[in-house]
């Protein structure tokens, strides 16, 4: 018998109708390679090698194989490797598609690796509490770094809520499947990596104003308190709406709103170097 093990999420589906439900928000068709993490006892890769051409599983649990081999002498669409999903060079993965019920650990750089390494769609399960944080909008108790990480690359939306009883063994919590569809053209993001700096420095201090924020945190940008301080005075002259955007609180700021003052805090202080 196997006995799962909790600190690698090893909460397995057991209900059928979320199966169909997430592959079925996937559509996947036979054109796919879809892209899944996480085989445990393989419910989920079944339906995926029904229905795509070709399903890529990367599993951690190596005592799982007897779960790999028997749906592989019925299906020889699917590969599988063993090793840790964080690690794995997806680049070398050709999928156009994911699907899957996540460990729920490595849920929020599971979730980045993916987006920065991209895709047409992805239909992923994860906690509740994360999918809700994943798809809040401003000015609610759940909007965070992570809504505005997310919904500034992607359109994401919940399409199930997932009753513990829908897995073995049972989590304490409800789970979610979210609809993840990158969109490019959604936002203009000057520079992706200061664009995530400047998100965590400034959540770091969601109560308090982006002004605050900033100064709290500067080292997070490299900068000392009294530098980012007179940087702050000089930039929040450079037009009504910067100085509006860096005096409101954190948490109320739209992700548009967000992407608009890094950029041009981006270009001001590429400005203040040249
Ligand atoms: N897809 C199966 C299902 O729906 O029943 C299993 C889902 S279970 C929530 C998560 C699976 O991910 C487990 O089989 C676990 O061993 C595996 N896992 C945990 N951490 C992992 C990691 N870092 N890389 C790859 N797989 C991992």
């Amino acid at each position: 018998m196997f006995k799962p093990k909790k600190k690698l999420g090893q909460c397995f589906l057991i209900d059928k109708n979320f199966v169909k439900k997430a592959v079925e928000s996937a559509e996947i068709t036979k054109d796919d390679i879809v892209l899944e993490i996480g085989l445990g006892k393989g419910i989920l890769t079944e339906e995926l090698a029904k229905n795509a051409k070709k399903v890529y599983v990367i599993e951690i649990d190596k005592s799982l194989e007897p779960y790999a081999n028997k749906l592989k002498e019925n299906y020889n669409n699917i590969e599988i490797i063993w090793g840790d999903a964080l690690k794995v060079n997806l680049d070398e993965l050709d999928f156009n598609k994911v699907v899957a019920n996540l460990p729920y650990q490595i849920s929020s750089p599971i979730t980045f690796k993916l987006i920065k390494k991209g895709f047409d769609l992805a239909v992923l399960m994860y906690q509740y509490e994360f999918a809700r944080r994943m798809v809040a909008k401003e000015g609610t108790k759940d909007y965070g770094r992570l809504s505005v990480a997310v919904q500034s690359r992607a359109d994401v939306e919940i399409v199930a809520k997932v009753p513990p009883t829908a897995f073995s063994p049972r989590p304490k919590v409800y789970s979610a499947i979210v609809k993840i569809k990158p969109n490019k053209n959604k936002y203009h993001i000057e520079n992706e990596d200061f664009f995530d700096d400047f998100l965590r420095t400034i959540f770091q201090h969601r109560n308090k104003s982006v002004r605050k924020a900033l100064i709290n945190s500067s080292k997070e940008l490299n900068y000392s308190k009294d530098e980012m301080k007179k940087i702050l005075e000089e930039f929040s002259n450079t037009n009504l709406e910067v100085k509006n955007l860096i005096n409101e609180k954190v948490f109320k700021l739209s992700v548009k709103d967000i992407v608009n003052l890094s950029n041009e805090f981006y270009r001001f202080l590429k400005r203040d170097k040249n």
